[in-house]
C-alpha cells in the first residue's frame, strides 16, 4: 500500500486540477491519496468525481492555517464533516481574508517597483484560495525571479520579507477542537521546516498533543534527517502518530506524488479514529476483484 496524505490542486495553490491530481495519483501508483486543500474543500467534489475507474481511495481533508504565538504553522485535519457549521465557517473567514490580503501584497510589490497586477494574480488562482505561491507565479512570468522558491526571501514575501502580509490565522487550539468536533483527525503540518521560517518549540507540541492533537508530519521534503529523527522520539514521547506525505504542488513545488509516504498501519489508526468522513475507494484499477 503507497499511502500519501498531503497534496494540493488548483482549489488552492495546486497546479493540477482536483481530477488531474486524482489521475496522476493514480499513474503514481498510489493506493489513497488525501487532497488536503489550503483552507478549503471545494476541490473534494471533483475528485471524487473522477475516482471510479482509478482504483485509487480518496481521504478528504484541508490544510489550516494557525499561528501559535505569532509563529505560522499549518494543521492538517482529515476525514471531518465538511458541513460542520462552525468549522465551515472558519475555512470561510481563513478563505476569504486571503483576497485583501494577496491585494495588499500585490500593492507592496508594486511601490517595490515589481509591476505585478491583481488581474494577474487573481487569473493564475483562478476560484482556488489565493496564496503566495499565486504571486510568486506572477512575479517568475514578469522575469522578477527565477523561480516559485526565489521568490520566498527576505527580500520579496518570505515570512517577515518586504512585499509580506499576514493572512488570517486559526489559533491551533481552537483548529484541533473544532477538527475533532467535525469527526476528524489532526495532524500538525512539517512541524521542523525551518526553512520556511520560525518553527514552534516542542513544548508547543506537547500542549497540542494534551489538547488532541492525533499526530505530526515526520517524512516531509522540508525535514532533513536529524530533523526527522527529532521529531519521530518526540512522537514516541507523547503518543502521536507520526505520517509521511509529499505535499505536492503540481508544477509550483519540486516533488513527486508519492515520495514520501505515511505507513499503512499509521493510515489505518487515522481511519479508525475518523467519524465525520470516511476514505472512498475508487472502484477499478490492477487490484480490483
Ligand atoms: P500562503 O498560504 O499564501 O501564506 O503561502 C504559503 C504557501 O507557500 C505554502 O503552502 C507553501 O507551499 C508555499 N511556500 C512556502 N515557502 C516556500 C518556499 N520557500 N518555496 C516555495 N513555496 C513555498
Ligand atoms: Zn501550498
Ligand atoms: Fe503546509
Ligand atoms: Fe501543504
Amino acid at each position: 500500500m503507497r499511502i500519501d496524505l498531503h497534496t494540493h490542486s488548483t482549489a488552492s495553490d495546486g497546479t493540477d486540477t482536483p481530477a488531474e491530481l486524482v489521475r496522476n495519483a493514480a499513474a503514481a501508483g498510489l493506493d489513497v491519496v488525501a487532497l488536503t486543500d489550503h483552507d478549503t474543500t471545494r476541490g473534494h467534489a471533483e475528485a471524487l468525481a473522477a475516482l471510479p475507474g482509478t482504483g485509487l481511495t480518496l481521504v478528504t481533508g484541508a490544510e489550516f492555517s494557525c499561528a501559535y504565538e505569532g509563529i505560522s504553522l499549518h494543521l492538517l485535519g482529515y476525514l471531518f464533516d465538511p458541513a460542520e457549521p462552525e468549522l465551515l465557517r472558519e475555512r470561510e473567514l481563513l478563505r476569504d481574508d486571503r483576497v485583501p490580503r494577496a491585494r495588499a501584497m500585490v500593492d507592496k510589490l508594486r511601490e517595490l517597483g515589481a509591476p505585478v497586477t491583481w488581474e494577474r494574480v487573481a487569473a493564475i488562482a483562478g476560484d482556488g484560495s489565493v496564496g503566495r505561491p499565486h504571486i510568486a507565479t506572477a512575479m517568475v512570468e514578469l522575469g522578477i525571479v527565477a523561480s516559485v522558491s526565489d521568490a520566498f526571501t527576505p527580500e520579496w514575501i518570505a515570512d517577515g520579507g518586504r512585499a509580506h502580509v499576514h493572512k488570517h490565522e486559526l489559533d491551533p487550539f481552537t483548529a484541533v477542537r473544532l477538527i475533532k468536533a467535525a469527526g476528524g483527525v489532526a495532524v500538525f503540518a512539517h512541524p521542523g521546516a525551518a526553512k520556511r521560517g520560525r518553527t514552534v518549540p516542542d513544548s508547543a507540541i506537547a500542549e497540542l498533543a494534551a489538547a488532541g492533537l492525533d499526530g505530526i508530519e515526520v517524512d516531509h521534503m522540508d525535514h532533513d534527517g536529524p530533523t526527522r529523527e527529532r521529531l519521530r522520539a518526540l512522537a514516541a514521547d507523547l503518543g502521536l502518530l507520526t505520517t509521511g506525505s509529499s505535499d505536492y504542488h503540481g508544477g509550483r513545488k519540486d516533488v513527486r506524488l508519492g515520495e514520501y509516504t505515511t505507513d499503512p498501519e499509521i493510515y489505518g489508526e487515522i481511519t479508525r479514529r475518523a467519524t465525520g468522513a470516511f476514505p472512498v475507494p475508487g472502484a477499478g484499477g490492477p487490484l480490483s476483484a
